[in-house]
Parts: structure tokens; sequence; C-alpha cells
């Protein structure tokens, strides 16, 4: 399979879980975490998709097309490994979707983040919430399911509090 392959079922897959997952969550009035904004195209998406929901951008450096960057307010600057648990002490158990693509090229550095970051993830969620993930995550108390139509194995994950 070659990158090019890999790339295309990587975005297929995002739009595929992140459509089913703000569907899904549509009705619960709780924030949006969007991890990693890198160029803003699945923020982007995300703001054209979901309606009465904030959507909070977790980021340490924010370089987005100018159209996908969002306001201050919604900017939660720096290491996630930091602006987590303040956003833990900020929502509490409020999510009602958090959305992670926070890895690079390298897929056992990307596991290993996985696992350090699963359980500053796992307390954001509320009831029912969802997270969708680029990477397999470590969650103890959250459920895998399965993949949306349109979304390949492998490539994108979806978990349910
Ligand atoms: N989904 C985005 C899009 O559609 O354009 C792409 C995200 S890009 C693959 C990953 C982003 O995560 C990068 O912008 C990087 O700066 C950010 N990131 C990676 N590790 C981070 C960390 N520990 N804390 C905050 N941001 C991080």
């Amino acid at each position: 399979m070659s990158r090019l392959d890999l790339f295309i079922d990587r975005m297929v897959s995002q739009r595929a879980c992140l459509d089913y997952a703000i569907a899904q969550t549509a009705a619960m009035p709780g924030p949006v975490f969007e991890l990693g904004l890198g160029n803003g195209r699945t923020y982007h998406h995300m703001r054209e998709k979901i309606e009465g929901r904030d959507i909070y951008v977790f980021e340490r450096a924010v370089a987005s097309h100018p159209d996908s960057t969002p306001e201050e307010a919604f900017t939660l600057l720096g290491d996630v490994m930091e602006t987590l648990p303040a956003a833990l002490a900020r929502f509490g158990p409020t999510a009602s979707l958090v959305h992670a693509d926070l890895g690079g090229h390298n897929r056992a550095k990307n596991d290993v983040f996985a696992r350090k970051v699963s359980p500053l993830i796992e307390p954001l969620l509320a009831e029912g919430g969802l997270m969708v993930s680029s990477d397999r995550m470590y969650f103890e108390t959250l459920t895998e399911l399965p993949l949306p139509e349109g979304a390949v194995e492998g490539r994108c994950f979806i978990y349910r509090k």
C-alpha cells in the first residue's frame, strides 16, 4: 500500500467517523474538543457540521489556514499534557465529542503518546459522549464501537463513554 493510499484512507475515515460521531451526539449540549488543529481541515469540517455546541481547539502552535483558525477564546494553547488537565478543572466531565489527531508519521511514537494521553482524555467525556481518534487509544472505561460505513479498519477509532 502506498503512502498516498494510506493518506486517502485516513482522510476518508476521519470524515466518516466524524460525521457519524457528530450525528450520534447531536442532542448532547456539552462542548466539542478538537485535539490537534494542524492545517485546520477537520476543525473546519466540524465547524460546518456542528450546530449549537462550542468547539474548543487544543494546539501547541497555531499554524492553520486562515479560514480554519478558531477565535482566541476557543483556542487552548499549549501541550495537551498540560491543557487537558486544565480543561478537566474548567469543564468537568461534559464533553459530548472529542476528536484527536495528534500524531505524526512515526506510528510507534504515536502509540506511545496515545498511551500517555488516553487517561487525560477519558475523564473529560460526558456519559454517552464519543471520542474519535486517528490512533488506537487506551481507555479503561470507554467502549470501542464498530466503524461506520466508509471508514477503513485501523485508520480511525471510535469510543463511547
Ligand atoms: N486534523 C488536522 C487537520 O485536519 O488539519 C491535522 C492535525 S496534525 C496531524 C497534528 C497537530 O497536533 C499538529 O498541529 C501538532 O502541533 C499538534 N500536536 C501534536 N502533539 C501535540 C501536543 N502534545 N500538544 C498540543 N498539540 C499537539
